[in-house]
């Protein structure tokens, strides 16, 4: 799926294609693909967005209603 960053180091917001999202044990999101940030190249320093926490709300949404 298709989430809204924003890189933890220049600030930079985006989209990126995660690939398949899970939880683990401690509840923390993983995404597939290591996030990369199109301006800087940092990877793995994001931070949802507004609009990336409201698409995780409504993933887990889905989630529960497909168990
Ligand atoms: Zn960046």
């Amino acid at each position: 799926m298709i989430v809204n960053l924003r890189c933890e180091k220049c600030r930079t917001v985006y989209d990126f294609e995660v690939g398949k999202v899970s939880e683990d044990s401690n509840w923390n999101l993983v995404f597939e693909n290591p996030t990369i940030c199109p301006n800087c190249g940092v990877k793995n320093k994001d931070l949802l967005t507004e609009t990336g926490q409201s698409q995780m709300t409504a993933w887990s949404f889905d989630q529960q209603s497909t168990k």
